[in-house]
């Protein structure tokens, strides 16, 4: 191989999709796209996934929704994140549906579409415990009063929430969202409802509700951790190696020297960083097993820092491996949550950082 390739399999992102969809039944099976459809690539995630039956989309940001519009001209699409202050101008003119998670987006919201007759569709997301956006149970009885009176002025097309601890199945919170989200629900007949996000779907029907928000199990993420992944690999990552060297017991390897070889060893250097979005953090030195790339069929650890361009890579279990040959990353048995537990996180951070410099190819 001659290039770094980074390939996003369409196909398999649709299949994880329709794979969802068949295990919340007749619940709507939406899609979260935020982040550039986590690292993925936001446009042709969303044309896949409309073109598939995809009928509702989640983005954090309005220009995330602009974007999504552009592909998906009949999609629902809602932003996650609230009303930024003074914002509310940039969601009519795209038909994006703010998710209003405080009584001042509510407000600003009503003004809003007061002063510009728009029909003005939103969701409203209520607290049940993670206590980062979302209207306090406090505040749901005034909100639902007002909708009751026909005072509102704007209709409330989806009543959400979400889960604190959705991939611990067994932790007690999630009951007790469960119950706090069925009390919300019981305030606004009528008004669909939306708790679970891709770990939700699995903890069963009491968690689905009318739609659902999937995102990381869409792009191959594992939604059990611990367990075999359900979820077909969206994303392979391979370098060539760029030189392969010999060194002797006691040379060090990269940056402040952090890794000795114990042994006569072959180091292959490799064009990928923390600038390409592999992080630092997967770096080893002596004695700590981090990052890892399979070359020849043969999991190799990283060897010392990994740099901003370069790493280095412990081939010396892999006889003949020479300049050119492939390796790879993210794929096979690497798949995205082990890439996130080596560099010391989750396998979300890995996903979203990737794509800066390596040109992403899309298979279909
Ligand atoms: C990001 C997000 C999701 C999707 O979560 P995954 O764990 O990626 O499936 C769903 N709902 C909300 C509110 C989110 O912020």
């Amino acid at each position: 191989m001659t290039s770094a390739e980074l390939v996003i399999d369409r196909s398999a992102t649709v299949m994880n999709r329709r794979r969802l969809a068949r295990l919340v039944g007749s619940a709507e099976c939406a899609a979260v796209v935020k982040a550039d459809a986590y690292g993925t690539g936001l446009e042709g995630a969303v044309r896949a996934l409309a073109a598939d039956g995809c009928r509702t989309f989640f983005v954090a940001h309005p220009s995330e929704g602009i974007r999504a519009r552009e592909v998906a001209p009949d999609a629902v699409i809602y932003v996650l994140n609230g009303l930024a202050p003074g914002t509310a101008g940039d969601y009519g003119p795209w038909r994006l549906r703010p998710v209003l998670g405080s009584p001042e987006d509510i407000s600003e919201w009503q003004d809003y579409v007061h002063a510009t007759e728009l029909p003005g569709e939103a969701a409203v997301h209520v607290d049940t415990g993670m206590n980062r956006l979302g209207l306090a149970p406090a505040d749901w009885g005034d909100v639902a009063a007002r909708r009751r009176d026909n005072t509102l002025g704007f209709e409330i097309t989806l009543l959400m929430s979400h889960l604190v601890s959705a991939e611990e199945p067994e932790a007690g919170i999630n009951g007790r969202q469960i119950a706090s989200f069925a009390e919300a629900r019981a305030l606004f007949p009528g008004v669909k409802g939306s708790l679970a996000n891709s770990a939700g779907i699995f903890l069963g029907p009491d968690a689905h509700h009318d739609l659902v928000r999937p995102g990381y199990a869409l792009y191959g993420g594992n939604p059990l951790p611990g367990e075999r992944n359900p979820m077909e690999p969206v994303v392979r990552l391979s370098v060539p190696l760029l030189q392969v060297r010999d060194v002797r017991p006691g040379d060090a390897v990269g940056y402040n020297g952090t890794w000795i070889a114990g042994r006569p060893s072959r180091i292959a250097t490799v064009s990928l960083g923390y600038a390409d979005g592999f992080l630092r953090s997967g770096s080893a030195p002596t004695g700590v097993h981090a990052a890892e790339a399979v070359v020849a069929g043969v999991v190799c650890p990283v060897a010392g820092r990994i740099s901003m361009d370069l790493l280095a890579l412990d081939v010396t279990d892999v006889p003949g491996a020479k300049r050119g040959d492939e390796a790879m990353f993210i794929g096979g048995e690497l798949d995205i949550d082990r890439v996130g537990r080596n560099a010391g996180t989750i396998g979300y951070e890995i996903l979203t950082q990737l794509g800066r410099r390596h040109p992403r190819r899309e298979v279909r």
